[in-house]
């Protein structure tokens, strides 16, 4: 079956803009996008040439890329498509960032006969993407280390639950302690101290798979939340942290810095609580503390301790 369509339609209700120029780069067809998002209708513009006092396409340095780069001429020139961000001119004069993407067009022969331009405004885009990513590292990203922080921690956590109350799916949980961190602090100073937290929190991102959760609980304790995860391989996880960490090493104006932690894993119940399931990942780490310290202590979800 052969299925007909109407291409003009589909061009028109296109969400991006899309024009064709000919060789001469006289603009031969502009379509609604394209009026939309500069503003000059198709009657404005169809006959002109791209470059000529209409779109004036610039780059980010202001040079104008009519008569120098103009993308849609070098396409008709090597055939080659391309994909840049330009500045497009607006019919109310002023400038909108756009993604261009430029494609040659060519008769039954194989012969360029113009080119198509597809053009899309990442003002919007831009604009909200670079604020909603400040928002999200204030709201939720530990400045220090550039971990999570505690309130993601929490919400991801809270996100686990949710799942293991509905589907059984449990996590595994870790919290580390980092060893007589406030020696580190009283003999080589605060920024040092600050030194070692990050190489930890360097250590901790750097080793852990993409769905895994590490962050910063508060002072030098970190959590990892770590789902879909077996005892076995949780057990695994928290001692390769650990002796990562214990073959991490900054090096300080008096020599070489040491540094290790200490770690309690256990696995959320279904009816754990964010506060119930930390605590116990918390005492499973402070018996590593009282057990001499750079040690996993583990509790299955049984209470059966490894
Ligand atoms: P333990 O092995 O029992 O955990 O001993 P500890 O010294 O690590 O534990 P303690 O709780 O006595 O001390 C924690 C120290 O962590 C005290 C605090 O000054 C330090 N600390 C907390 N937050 C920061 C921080 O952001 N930067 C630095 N440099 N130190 C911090
Ligand atoms: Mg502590
Ligand atoms: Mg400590």
């Amino acid at each position: 079956m052969v299925l007909e369509y109407d291409f003009q339609k589909v061009i028109d209700n296109m969400y991006d803009g899309l024009y064709l120029v000919d060789r001469q780069r006289k603009i031969v067809y502009w379509n609604h996008a394209a009026e939309r998002i500069s503003g000059f209708s198709a009657g404005e513009v169809i006959g002109r040439s791209c470059g000529d006092a209409v779109l004036n396409h610039v780059d980010s340095y202001g040079n104008e890329l009519c008569n120098s780069i103009c993308p849609l001429a070098a396409t008709i020139a090597d055939g080659q498509p391309r994909d840049i961000e330009v500045y497009l001119h607006h019919k109310e004069g002023h400038r909108l960032p756009v993604s261009v993407r430029t494609a040659p067009i060519r008769d039954g022969r194989g012969k360029i006969t113009g080119a198509i331009e597809l053009f899309t405004d990442i003002s919007f885009r831009d604009a909200l993407r670079l604020q909603l990513e400040e928002w999200k590292k204030v709201a939720l990203m530990d400045p220090l280390t550039e971990l999570s922080n505690r309130r993601q921690l929490e919400l991801q956590m809270h996100a686990r639950l949710h799942e293991l109350k509905r589907n059984g799916i449990s996590c595994g949980v870790l919290f580390i302690d980092i060893d007589h961190f406030k020696q580190v602090n009283d003999r080589y100073g605060h920024d040092v101290g600050d030194q070692v937290l990050r190489t930890i929190a360097n250590t901790l991102t750097a080793t852990i798979r993409p769905f895994d959760t590490v962050g910063r609980w508060g002072g030098e304790e970190f959590v990892g939340i770590f789902p879909h995860t077996t005892s076995p391989s949780l057990k695994r996880i928290a001692e390769r942290l650990r002796v990562l960490i214990q073959q991490s090493v900054i090096n300080t104006d008096t020599g070489p810095l040491p540094f290790t932690v200490s770690i309690g894993a256990t696995f959320a119940h279904p009816d754990d609580t964010i506060d119930t399931v930390i605590k116990r990942a918390d005492s499973l780490m402070y018996e590593s503390k009282q057990k001499g310290r750079n040690l996993v202590t583990m509790r299955k979800a049984s209470g059966r301790k490894k």
